[in-house]
């Protein structure tokens, strides 16, 4: 059978461990045949990351810290030794804990200014140091969630960073639309990572949803993989500025 992504190469930001949805995809897009450059945050992670990316057989790791701007200034050059850009994975979010269990109306300034950074406005400057190597068009997808539109407990600050988010993918769709890259997000369900664990009651979100969700279970990490190959392979060339969502159905409901 061929395969999905064969001869394109995917930067993939993200990936924390082998819970990340980013590490998920990066084995889906393995795959596919694609060629992988990941990314970590910071020297914490250089160790374990390198490691999964040795696991994936990646062309490159290396370290790139969105809220630097001198570390996405950087990012051309590095992509550049490997040839084209064909699909890029923005998996990045962060909120102070304490921003995510207070009320969201007692959110402090610098709260909200870091989950805006690093959770919606990342997704714009990565946009904009790696869409000039996808010279034979291409795709970008970042990850989002129903709070965005709709109140979820305890996800507060995060649902207005992620609401931020879905708005630039559809001006980032438009803006690179005439170069032929498209630009999507993927509202997933609710996950066990890293990240999801700082949403006090995830747990009960995850015991409660495979109730009530019209597929009666919750969403797994392959499937948000496989819709994220699905995006930067040809088969979804005619999708651009769409939030999808793959969450076993979740967001129909109305409690
Ligand atoms: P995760 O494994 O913790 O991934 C989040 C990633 O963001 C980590 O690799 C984290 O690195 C990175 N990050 C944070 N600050 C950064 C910075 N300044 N520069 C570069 N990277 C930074 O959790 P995940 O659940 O897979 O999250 C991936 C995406 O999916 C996020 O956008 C999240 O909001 C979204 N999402 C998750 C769920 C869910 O239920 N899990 C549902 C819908 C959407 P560190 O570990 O070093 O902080």
């Amino acid at each position: 059978m061929p395969q999905l992504l064969e001869g394109k190469t995917a930067l993939i930001l993200g990936v924390a461990n082998k819970w990340s949805l980013a590490y998920a995809i990066a084995q889906a897009f393995r795959r596919e045949g694609a060629a992988l450059l990941l990314t970590y945050q910071g020297e914490r992670l250089k160790g374990p990351v390198e490691e999964l990316g040795g696991e994936l057989g990646a062309a490159r790791v290396f370290e790139c810290d969105v809220t630097k701007d001198e570390h996405i200034e950087k990012l051309p050059g590095v992509i550049r030794e490997h040839g084209r850009l064909d699909a890029m994975i923005h998996s990045v979010a962060f909120a102070n804990r304490e921003d995510l269990s207070r009320p969201f109306i007692e959110t402090p300034r610098a709260g909200y200014l870091l989950a805006q950074d690093v959770s919606a406005y990342s997704m714009v400057a990565v946009a904009r140091a790696t869409a000039p190597l996808m010279t034979a068009g291409g795709s970008m997808t970042t990850l989002t969630y129903l709070g965005s539109t709709r109140v979820v407990p305890n996800y507060n600050v995060m649902g207005v960073a992620k609401a931020a988010l879905e708005a630039a993918v559809r001006y980032l769709a438009n803006d690179l639309g005439p170069s032929n890259i498209r630009v999507n997000a993927i509202s997933a369900g609710p996950v066990k990572t890293a990240s999801a664990r700082a949403v006090k009651d995830l747990s009960t979100l995850l015991e409660k949803a495979p109730e009530r969700a019209p597929l009666r279970r919750n969403c797994e990490p392959a499937e948000v993989a496989d819709t994220a190959v699905f995006l930067a392979s040809d088969l979804g060339r005619g999708v651009t500025g769409n939030i999808i969502f793959v969450d076993a159905g979740l967001q129909l409901l109305g409690l």
